[in-house]
């Protein structure tokens, strides 16, 4: 299919600068590549991707200045044309940094694009950012081992080795520091990855990359001698194969003969280890013959002829014959490998392929796609592709170093893997909590925790931990095991400590302070809250002035009472409990210190003031003009006493904000609040949540709409 497709792209009228063009135009490429390639052309939803990720990064720019977007983009193209995927890969590429980068949220990419796609690019998110992040240090064998696990679906993996390629594609505009840690992880991590997913094409890109800015002069020294022999290497080359070619044509074979030369990082990676000079690695000369073949029965049969063909015209050497025909390699590599003494006294080497070995080599299992017709990748084939790559995981080679070897790995495994701040790994079965891994980590740590910090939000004990997840564990001094911490565990190995700590607190007969304290501190926080609640309605008009503070005028309160909302301090107060907004049907009371408080006529409170406090009573209406927007924040802490009482006070009081509405929910240690409120700017909303975060306890606020 050759005929060119014309992208959707006509509903934005504005499109004629010069950098829309540029987007558009590499969109359309990426169109193009997807159309030609076997899959099922799902064209719509792709554009539709590319349309919500282009909103989504709208005004954002890489280092090198040019449109974010480009990126994604370009990522996705990799996916098509490099990786050989379809659709639902294109599209979570397309989509790949929005979680991360904007203020979309996986929901919104499963709301418009289904649970699939969503669930890639959270795995894509949750690689790099909670695992990459600036503080933590993870060691690659760690990550490799993580990376596998977490990735249920291949195509997470995929999409961010494509992501990577990218990213070292254009390391060059990033900061020097950057490109130092950027190179150490692709050499450490993503190479060797790529090349146990067969896609060898793509490590070898990888490792030059990385060897080019990890070691810059000697990346061109080689480069500059590779260059510098090319000539030689290819009349050699043509010298050296004229009398198979003979043969090929004689016998009648369809064939490409492609001069090779070693990479620059496997060059110096031979200099390094055998300590040799350049010109002493023979395999820098490398010739492949691939050949066509419609009939897999006889791809073996022609793969040792043209084998005959070398050595009916040159000496072998015997020891580096290759059979990767009859056992293939772990990877899914196929070949057939020899070297042969060539003119000059040099040693080459001789790969024999056919055309579609040479694309499984290239391509890893991705070439399969290219022989089907009509494929949809969220089918059988995928499935198929995985349980492959499950099997190459299951069955290590014997003798290669990477690292799956020495590592017995599951790719769907019953251990989950965590990391703690420093990136340390720890190995804990599927159900493990917070409670769990800080027991896991010292027993001490496990009898004082409190709660976890995972992605920066506030964990209970009992928070199920995911792969993946770096878990901060807050502990204080003054907290201990409770009967049903047992329940807030999964291991056996917390559960028995908390009993043994259970056992022998209950068995000693004069109390620690700490138990003291505890005994003091109302156990449940629930029970804490209702006493705030309590304390707060028994004395509903308490001056909250300080003494010596004036008191403000007396009130009329006969007369109607303006109420000024849209006031810097707006001339009347709000209690928690109903929260009216302006127009809201009020009641208006008047406190000791001459303030009008503000009830909706259907709170409950509203109600019993009016019956026992009548003579406080006043009438009011509502004046000016509401120019405020809603706003909604979050709130997580430590629970303590009195920190509702707290948050309340400085939201309604110090920030004269209107509570709309305010919802809490404790578990064990940790609380969350959702608090909704009508502000009139963002800058206001965000010095509220800078103040909140300076309550002892709370450890996030953030506004989330
Ligand atoms: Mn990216």
């Amino acid at each position: 299919m050759s005929d060119s497709y014309s992208p959707f792209l006509t509903s934005s009228a504005s499109t004629d600068s010069q950098e829309d063009r540029i987007v558009d135009a590499a969109f359309h490429d990426l169109l193009n590549c997807y159309v030609e390639s076997n899959h099922r052309k799902k064209v719509e939803i792709i554009e539709k991707a590319y349309r919500f990720a282009k909103e989504a990064h709208k005004g954002a720019r890489r280092r090198s200045g040019e449109p974010y977007i480009l990126h994604p983009i370009a990522v996705a193209r990799i996916v098509v044309e490099e990786l050989g995927l379809g659709s639902t890969s294109i599209c979570a590429a397309l989509l790949h940094d929005v979680v991360e980068d904007t203020d979309y949220t996986r929901e919104d990419i499963e709301m418009a694009f289904g649970k699939k796609i969503a669930d890639i690019v959270e795995g894509v998110t949750k690689i790099s950012g909670g695992i990459f992040g600036d503080k933590a240090s993870v060691q690659a064998e760690n990550f490799r081992k993580l990376l596998l696990s977490m990735s249920t679906d291949i195509r997470v993996i995929l999409v961010k080795m494509a992501d990577r390629l990218h990213n070292m594609r254009t390391l060059g505009s990033m900061r020097p520091e950057k490109q130092y840690k950027i190179a150490g992880e692709t050499l450490y991590v993503y190479a060797p990855l790529a090349h146990r997913l067969g896609l060898s094409k793509i490590k070898y890109e990888l490792e030059d990359l990385a060897f080019k800015y990890e070691h810059p002069q000697k990346y061109r020294e080689i480069i500059e001698k590779v260059n510098e022999t090319e000539e030689h290497r290819v009349a050699i080359a043509r010298e050296f194969v004229a009398p198979v070619k003979k043969m090929l044509d004689e016998a009648g074979f369809k064939y490409e003969i492609k001069a090779r030369v070693k990479s620059a990082y496997s060059i110096y990676k031979k200099m390094e280890t055998k300590k040799i000079p350049f010109e002493e690695i023979y395999d820098v000369y490398a010739v492949r013959v691939i050949f066509d073949n419609d009939d897999d029965a006889l791809e073996k049969i022609k793969c040792w002829q043209i084998y005959t063909f070398f050595t009916e015209n040159y000496k072998t050497h015997p020891e580096r014959l290759r059979d990767w025909i009859s056992i293939p390699k772990a990877n899914g590599y196929r070949a057939l490998h020899l070297t042969a003494m060539g003119p000059e006294g040099k040693w080459i080497e001789v790969q024999i392929r056919s055309r579609k070995m040479d694309e499984i080599a290239e391509l890893g299992y991705a070439a399969h796609w290219k022989y089907k017709d009509g494929v949809n990748e969220d089918e059988s084939e995928l499935d198929t592709w995985m349980n492959t790559i499950k099997d190459i995981l299951a069955h290590p080679e014997p003798n290669a170093l990477d690292f799956l070897d020495t590592i017995k790995l599951n790719l769907f495994s019953s251990e989950i893997y965590v990391f703690t701040p420093k990136g340390d790994l720890l190995t804990l079965p599927t159900g493990a909590t917070v409670l769990d891994m800080a027991f896991a980590i010292h027993s001490q740590l496990g009898l004082h925790c409190m709660a976890g910090k995972i992605s920066h939000r506030l964990v209970p004990l009992s928070h199920k931990l995911q792969s993946g997840d770096q878990v901060e564990i807050i502990t204080s001094n003054s907290r201990n095991p409770t009967p049903e911490w047992v329940d807030y565990c999964y291991t056996a190995k917390a559960k028995s400590r908390i009993r043994t700590y259970l056992k022998k607190a209950g068995n000693a007969d004069i109390l620690s302070p700490e138990e003291l304290d505890r005994i003091a501190t109302p156990e449940s926080s629930h029970e804490e809250k209702r006493s705030l609640v309590k304390r707060l309605l028994r004395n509903p008009f308490s001056s909250k002035k300080k003494k010596g503070e004036k008191k403000a005028a007396p009130i009329d309160r006969k007369k109607v009472f303006t109420l000024y909302p849209d006031d810097k301090e707006p001339n009347y107060h709000l209690e928690s409990c109903c929260s009216p907004l302006p127009g809201d049907d009020v009641l208006g009371f008047v406190n000791e210190d001459e303030e009008v408080v503000l009830h909706k006529v259907s709170c409950p409170i509203a109600m019993r003031l009016k019956s026992a406090y009548g003579s406080r009573l006043v009438v009011t209406r509502w004046g000016g003009s509401s120019s405020k927007f809603p706003a909604t924040i979050e709130l997580d802490g430590i629970d303590r006493r009195h920190i509702l009482e707290e948050i309340v006070e400085l939201v309604s009081h110090k920030f004269n904000i209107n509570i709309r509405s305010m919802n809490i929910s404790t578990h064990q240690d940790v609380f969350h609040c959702n608090m909704s409120f009508f502000t009139d700017t963002a800058e206001s909303v965000d010095n509220l949540c800078d103040n909140l975060l300076n309550l002892k306890g709370v450890k996030f606020a953030k506004r989330v709409t």
